[in-house]
This record gives structure tokens, C-alpha cells and sequence, in this order.
């Protein structure tokens, strides 16, 4: 399992995505491209009413099944990462594709991504101590960011 990927500028990380679709029965329309741009630049994790919110400002018309549509078409080429909660209110990294750690605020729901090193000694303890081969980690770390922590101390 690869960890330290470096993180990817916007425009390159874009230019990924759009290599990957090339070939792929997906029309390229100026409203899914504005979606891919959204997702190859964020690094907020936006969930898809956000995506859609900010796609409507430049493409009024554009529907939220166009939203749909084209982040299961990422997610089927391993382009974007879904983070999925109980709730439904799933976010997406559309920047870092790839398993990574997160710190998630329970009150404000930012999400965070730091680099962290020890991933790769967690993994490899984890398949020492199970004999497992794995392909996938989810590593989620709740609790409240530094601004909620400074509101709730006032
Ligand atoms: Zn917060
Ligand atoms: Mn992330």
C-alpha cells in the first residue's frame, strides 16, 4: 500500500482525472468538467450538495443527478475517495484519491488530511499481527477542530 504520495497540484491532478476518462463513454460537457475541477482542486471534501452549489453558480441548469453521475464514474476509475458516514452525509476527496488519514470535527464537519508518516508502520503491524493482505484502509479520527474548540471555551 502506497502512502506518501506527494500531493498533487490542481491542475495536474485534474489532468489525471481527464487521462483516465479519455476513452470512456462519458460526454465531456462544460458542467462535468466544472465538476471535475471542483473535486481535482478541493481539499475540503466537499459532499455532493456542496459540488452542486458551487457547480449552479457558473451552470445554473446543471442537475444533481449530472453531480452523481460523474462521481460514480470516478469512483469506478479509483479517482475520487468517498468518505461515507451513517448518516448519508458523504464527502469526497477528489485531490487525494488514494486511503489517507482524517481528522473530522463532529461539530462543524471540516475534514482534514494532514501528512501522516506513521501510516505505513500501522499498516505493516496490522498485517504482521493478522496475516492479512490488504488493499484498503479507512482511518478516521473524530473530535473538535481548533476553531470549535475555541468557541466552546467561550
Ligand atoms: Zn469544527
Ligand atoms: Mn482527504
Amino acid at each position: 500500500m502506497k502512502n506518501h504520495h506527494p500531493v498533487t497540484p490542481k491542475e495536474e491532478r485534474l489532468a489525471q482525472i481527464l487521462a483516465k476518462i479519455k476513452g470512456r463513454d462519458f460526454r465531456l460537457t462544460p458542467q462535468r468538467l466544472a465538476i471535475l475541477n471542483i473535486l481535482a482542486a478541493s481539499e475540503d471534501h466537499p459532499s455532493v450538495d456542496d459540488i452542486y452549489k458551487e457547480v449552479r453558480n457558473r451552470f445554473p441548469t446543471t442537475s444533481i443527478a449530472t453531480v452523481y453521475k460523474t462521481i460514480a464514474l470516478l469512483k469506478e476509475l479509483n479517482e475520487v475517495l468517498e468518505l461515507g458516514f451513517p448518516d448519508g452525509s458523504n464527502r469526497y476527496d477528489g485531490h487525494r484519491p488514494y486511503p489517507h488519514p482524517h481528522a473530522i470535527c463532529t461539530r462543524c464537519r471540516k475534514i482534514m488530511d494532514p501528512e501522516i508518516s506513521s501510516v505505513d508502520e500501522l499498516s505493516e503491524e496490522m498485517k504482521k499481527k493478522t496475516g492479512y493482505s490488504f488493499s484498503f484502509h479507512r482511518l478516521d479520527f473524530f473530535g473538535l477542530c481548533p476553531e470549535c474548540q475555541k468557541n466552546s471555551r467561550k
